[in-house]
């Protein structure tokens, strides 16, 4: 089926006479004929649902539509992105070992990846596309378990090199792991393009609507963890599973079976059913809406490099003449980029606050990927506490904004931005 048709139809189909939509399961627990039927599931003998900090069935319908969507053998929904990125490193490194991260990550992924995750004793090594090969190659080691990057990265909007990176993770016989949130399914399927396991901040794009806040985590089923004795959390037996060994129990979909039988169950960071039914309800018209924020986008960024008069650059990979454009038309839908726009105000954090200011139907949020169009100046809010010097070290531009542009007509949003640099 087409992703189109999947966004509406997947994950659920009511039997004769069920709910035509997919109901809310409010309940923590389920109910079992036979004490040995119940001793089966927790033997990870038989499939069903024991109790809801571990599967429940709203949340397995969009689990499983998420799967079909990216092409995934299985998915994991979580109670937000940041415990999706968690999650998905954590299974598969442990105190002692390290991993390869992008230097262009979401603000919170970094600080979870390089200070918290530290003092779980697992180190995170930077890389970026500047660095050659060689260079690159050399921060690996024998305890080095996966490559970290994001399809679009935010705020940078810098495309992740497939092409490169995947053979460089997989001759050091690691699995990448990519987020990708801004992108969504709709406008590039990681997996084809080599990735092992893609996670998502189901909170942006796939929702929509800033209504709720949520993760996913979708195992590719492709990569081999058995090659070279480096992944015994899947390949030895698991003491807190009465030994059972996930690659040989559960094959293709060993790595997404361990995430939520063992780390679910430990770490308990479930999402509610009614999240669930919410970000369903999202991701029913999620491509018609990511191709109009990625249309929208497109038109506002245009026009924004128009304006040269106010604005010092404009940075959006649909533009041509954006250095990330030939890898948007390789690896994004048609080239559409999602809706995020990122542009430097001349005139630096002053400048920028009074554009914002000067906005009417674009709001002042911390937030993106919302249907409403939105607008945030890291240097003025998130990044408050730092200098304009140690923003530049940072690298945000203290006029940085970052334009959300949402699916509202594209007339009005050029003509709020239009006015609000009159203002300036
Ligand atoms: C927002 C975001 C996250 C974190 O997700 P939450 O749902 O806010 O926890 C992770 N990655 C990217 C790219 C994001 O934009």
């Amino acid at each position: 089926m087409d992703r189109a048709t999947i966004c509406v139809q997947g994950g659920y189909e009511p039997k004769n006479g069920e709910p035509r939509v997919l109901p809310i399961y409010q309940s923590t627990t389920y109910k079992y004929d036979s004490a040995a039927e119940l001793a089966k599931l927790f033997d990870l003998e038989s499939p069903g649902h024991m109790y809801t900090r571990i599967s429940n069935p709203t949340v397995d319908s969009v689990e499983k539509k998420v799967a079909e969507l990216e092409g995934g053998v299985g998915a994991m929904m979580t109670s937000s992105g940041q415990a999706a990125s968690l999650i998905s490193v954590f299974n598969i490194a442990s105190a002692g070992d390290n991993f390869i991260m992008m230097g262009n990550l979401y603000g919170g992924t970094t600080n979870l990846f390089l200070v918290t995750m530290k003092r779980m004793g697992i180190e995170a090594r930077v890389v970026n596309p500047e660095m050659s090969d060689e260079e690159i190659l050399s921060l690996f080691d024998d305890r080095t378990r996966l490559f970290f990057g994001e399809t679009i990265a935010n705020p940078s909007l810098a495309v992740f090199d497939f092409d490169r990176f995947v053979p460089l993770a997989h001759s050091k016989g690691v699995p990448l792991i990519i987020d990708n949130t801004f992108a969504t399914p709709i406008l590039c399927r990681p997996f084809e393009h080599g990735a092992d396991i893609v996670i998502h901040s189901s909170t942006k794009y796939m929702d929509g609507h800033a209504v709720v806040v949520g993760g996913m985590i979708v195992d590719g089923g492709t990569f081999d963890w058995t090659k070279g004795g480096k992944y015994p959390e899947l390949t030895e037996p698991d003491e807190s599973y009465h030994g059972v060994v996930y690659t040989e129990s559960f094959g293709k979909s060993a790595y997404i079976t361990k995430a939520r039988v063992q780390l679910m169950r430990d770490l308990g960071s479930t999402p509610q059913p009614i999240a669930a039914f919410l970000l369903n309800l999202g991701l029913e018209t999620l491509s018609l809406r990511i191709r109009k924020h990625s249309e929208n986008a497109l038109a506002v960024a245009k026009y924004l490099e128009t304006r040269s008069d106010v604005i010092e650059s404009v940075s959006y990979p649909g533009l041509e003449s954006s250095p990330e454009h030939a890898r948007a038309m390789k690896y994004l839908d048609d080239g559409l980029s999602s809706g995020v726009v990122s542009f430097s105000m001349k005139g630096g954090r002053e400048k920028a606050m009074k554009f914002m200011d000067s906005l009417h139907l674009a709001s002042i949020v911390v937030h993106v990927a919302d249907a409403r169009t939105c607008v945030l100046n890291p240097a003025s809010t998130t990044h408050r506490q730092l200098s304009d010097e140690m923003l530049k070290e940072a690298g945000i531009d203290p006029g940085f904004v970052r334009f959300s542009v949402g699916i509202e007509d594209v007339k009005d949003i050029i003509s709020d931005i239009e006015g609000a640099l009159a203002c300036l």
